[in-house]
């Protein structure tokens, strides 16, 4: 594929909206108030992947903007991070009904929104918050209590990266041991932001200077589909 610049990115990211504002595809498109497509830096290095708006996202059109949200905002502080820094997303564009869990359908139907963000904004590193995120992008039944905190290598939106699962922030509002283990996890994304980028498997690894050969990842049995 051929690079792009941010701008261009950003410009397809803006068209991309266009399309997600009078999306159709699934029928919470009745229901919702208005589309959350997404809000943040579109060139971001980190990327959080949210389950689906509530009540408070689907009135403002802007995702965790309610208490989750606002935990969000205080942990990305507390590393020296800023939400405007960062690009914010969900598996759903629009609110289910009364709060209920995404269907398979409804997640199916908007998952190639999801992708594409992931395509133009080319993050280095993807968090995902709860379960239906990490199902989803780590293409794995595994539930976020046994992998949190734990990054996984994975081809998303075209590119290697990295997916760091993290327990969701409404999580950590009803449990204080949650919320410790998310901090923890928090704590070690500026470190993961710095590291270079995961190597294919297979590839001579770049040489780092006066170091030698970086040995390769092992990959992860769910790296392809
Ligand atoms: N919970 C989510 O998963 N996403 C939001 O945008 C808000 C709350």
């Amino acid at each position: 594929m051929q690079p792009r610049s941010a701008e261009e990115r950003r410009a397809e990211l803006v068209q991309l909206y266009r399309e997600a504002e009078v999306c159709a595809r699934c029928p919470l498109s009745k229901t919702r108030t208005k589309v959350v497509f997404g809000s943040g830096n579109a060139d971001a290095d980190l990327m959080f992947v949210g389950e689906a708006p509530g009540m408070h996202e689907d009135q403002q059109g802007l995702p965790f903007v309610g208490r989750a949200g606002q935990l969000l905002t205080k942990l990305l502080e507390e590393i020296g991070m800023s939400r405007e820094g960062v690009f914010i997303a969900n598996v759903l564009q629009s609110r289910p009904p009364g709060n209920r869990d995404p269907q398979p359908d409804e997640i199916d139907a908007c998952k190639p929104f999801l992708h594409r963000k992931i395509e133009l904004i080319e993050p280095k590193v993807v968090c995902t918050l709860g379960n239906f995120s990490t199902k989803l992008l780590t293409r794995s039944q595994r539930g976020i209590t046994g992998v949190h905190g734990r990054p996984q290598v994975h081809e998303l939106g075209g590119r290697l990266l990295r997916v760091y699962p993290l327990f969701h922030p409404a999580a950590a509002l009803r449990s204080t041991k949650t919320l410790e283990e998310l901090r923890e996890d928090f704590a070690r994304l500026p470190a993961l932001l710095q590291e270079p980028p995961p190597v294919p498997v297979g590839a001579v690894a770049p040489v780092v200077a006066g170091v030698g050969a970086r040995p390769a990842e092992p990959a992860p049995p769910t790296l392809f589909d």
